[in-house]
């Protein structure tokens, strides 16, 4: 497995491996990694790519100030063992400085599919969202990209954002990998005592509850008497990510709620 800090050299290891006639697929994420990534290099597998490339990088544009960017957690060296018996052939530990040159000026905006939803709740997260995943995609040519459902609205912003500015590459979704209880895994799980991961769970059960005309209101009410503070309940059409008022079939409904300090996200596809 190669692993690359430096820009340059992934961009012309991989443009190599696209002039052999490899199949190159690209896993973005933010490390601290947990069955969910694995079952995105999983994805990639099965979809038969010669090269995976697992790129790991908190990227700090995509945190608003006064969020976890500092502690967010990190573990280089188990992340590269986990990467290696996953089967990535290459991993790619950018550092901010390598990916954010000096007066670094240029960033994409989405200005549809993320008005809503995190997008509000997060100013900014997916400027920073669609900048890194560009510049990851020019750096690697990958034939696909595999994202998670777990970021439903972040697959939809970043399929409209290879749709308008023409990247050429498929854009696949991977469903949400959970904990036995339920929980959505998440790097993020890690912050959560025992007591507030037993809180978490009405996510996940308000969720699965689900069914064509439920009340949104009851799921908002399973949630506050777990102890959660929402930060936004709602349902939407999985493709426009318009508001509906109705859960009924082609909807999606997501989750945002605060579990102590710790943000955490969910969804159901109906
Ligand atoms: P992150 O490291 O949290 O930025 O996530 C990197 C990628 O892994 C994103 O495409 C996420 O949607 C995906 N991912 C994170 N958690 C899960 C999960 N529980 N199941 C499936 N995919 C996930």
């Amino acid at each position: 497995m190669k692993v690359f800090t430096d820009p340059k050299k992934l961009q012309k290891w991989c443009a190599a491996r696209k002039l052999a006639g490899r199949k190159i697929a690209l896993v973005p994420t933010m490390g601290y990694l947990h069955e969910g990534h694995l079952s995105l290099i999983q994805k990639a597998k099965a979809k038969r790519a010669d090269e995976i490339v697992v790129s790991v990088f908190v990227n700090p544009v995509q945190f608003c100030p006064g969020e976890d960017y500092e502690k967010y957690p990190r573990d280089e060296k188990a992340d590269l063992a986990k990467c290696r018996a996953a089967g990535a052939t290459a991993v790619f530990f950018p550092t901010p400085k390598n990916m954010y040159l000096d007066r670094h000026s240029v960033y994409v905006c989405e200005e549809d599919l993320s008005k809503g939803l995190c997008g509000a709740r997060r100013p900014g997260h997916f400027r920073g969202v669609c900048t890194v995943v560009a510049k990851l995609f020019n750096l690697t040519h990958p034939d696909f990209a595999v994202f998670g459902q777990k970021d439903y609205q972040q697959v939809q912003v970043i399929r409209r954002m290879v749709r308008d500015l023409n990247f050429d590459l498929d854009i696949v979704m991977a469903p949400i990998v959970r904990e036995p209880s339920g929980l959505a895994r998440s790097s993020r799980n890690t912050y959560l005592s025992a007591e507030e991961k037993e809180k978490a769970l009405a996510i996940s059960r308000g969720l699965r509850a689900l069914k064509p005309n439920s009340k949104l209101s009851t799921l908002n009410s399973q949630l506050k008497s777990a102890g959660l503070r929402i930060d936004y309940v709602e349902c939407v059409d999985a493709q426009t990510l318009e508001p509906r008022k109705k859960v009924a079939k082609g909807c999606c409904v997501l989750v945002a709620a605060y579990d102590g300090k710790t943000r955490l996200i969910d969804n159901i596809l109906i």
